[in-house]
């Protein structure tokens, strides 16, 4: 299928083979989408580049997403390399390794402040310098978690953050849906990445989703980059503000105790 030729996806958060942003850009690519991408750091150049070059980007650039002058650079040179864009793929979250593993009540104001910064307000950061290069069709997507709105342990101020990137999702759906640009989330189910192994307790977590959800499995980087297809494309033309669950129906679920456990007390 050609849902996104003649389109170009621009994707922030590609770390390893193993990132969701990976996932999705080959997605979107095998969509035939356009694929421009930003890394985070010098350091992550080595991994990013080859996969980059595999869909053929124009543009691989790093930027710092806490840094202005770095966001404004990638865009100047998104607008030169493309022209315009049609999808805005933000899937980046940080937290200090500390406020993943202890109590909730301990988080550090830099700790607090870094958490929200990195991965709630770079998505504004980022949909303000999209906008003037996006049209009516146009799309914008961030990755979440469940954490956002009920507890889960350890991921702490990551649960706060991502409220407060589910909140931008709406408020940002708000002021850009006149033009015709399109504001969503996915909330994923927990898939091992690089980010994902710095919240304490992971490799349970992610067995109780195989154990415990609807479905019976934990999900995959493809499992989001088929709903990332959807969500950017004329497919969801009428959807905005959303957070969409591809998570197997786990957040469905009143306890998360496989119900063959709870069968076997008698
Ligand atoms: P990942 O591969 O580690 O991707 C996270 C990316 O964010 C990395 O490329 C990371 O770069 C980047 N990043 C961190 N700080 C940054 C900064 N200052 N500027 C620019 N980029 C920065 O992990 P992932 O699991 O695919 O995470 C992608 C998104 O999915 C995140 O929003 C995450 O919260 C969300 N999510 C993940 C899961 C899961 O279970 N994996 C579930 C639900 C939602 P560095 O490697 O340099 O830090």
């Amino acid at each position: 299928m050609d849902l996104f030729k003649n389109k170009t996806a621009l994707i922030f958060g590609i770390a390893n083979k193993n990132s969701i942003a990976w996932g999705i850009s080959e997605a979107l690519y095998a969509e035939g989408a356009e694929i421009g991408i930003s890394y985070a750091i010098p350091s992550l150049e080595k991994r990013v580049r080859p996969l980059a070059e595999s869909v053929g980007a124009k543009l691989i650039e790093e930027c710092d997403v806490t840094d202005d002058a770095a966001i404004d650079l990638v865009f100047e040179k998104v607008k030169d390399t493309y022209g315009s864009i049609d999808v805005l793929i933000h899937s980046v979250a940080f937290a200090e390794r500390d406020d993943l593993t202890g109590r909730f009540i301990d988080t550090s104001r830099t700790g607090f402040r870094t958490a929200l910064e990195i991965s709630a307000y770079s998505l504004v950061a980022l949909a303000r310098r999209a906008e003037p290069l996006m049209t009516a069709g146009s799309s914008i997507l961030a990755m979440t978690y469940y954490g956002s709105v009920a507890v889960i342990p350890h991921y702490n101020v990551m649960g706060v953050a991502k409220a407060a990137l589910e909140a931008s999702v709406r408020y940002l759906s708000v002021d850009l849906g006149p033009k015709g640009i399109r504001v969503n989330a996915v909330s994923a189910g927990p898939i091992k990445t690089l980010a994902a192994s710095g919240v304490g307790g992971f490799r349970k977590l992610l067995n109780y989703s195989e154990t415990a959800s609807p479905l019976r499995q934990s999900v995959t980087q493809e499992d989001i980059g088929q709903a990332a297809v959807y969500l950017c494309s004329d497919m969801a033309r009428s959807v905005t503000g959303e957070i969409h669950y591809v998570d197997a129906g786990w957040n469905i679920m009143g306890l998360t105790v496989p119900f063959e456990e709870l069968d076997q007390d008698g």
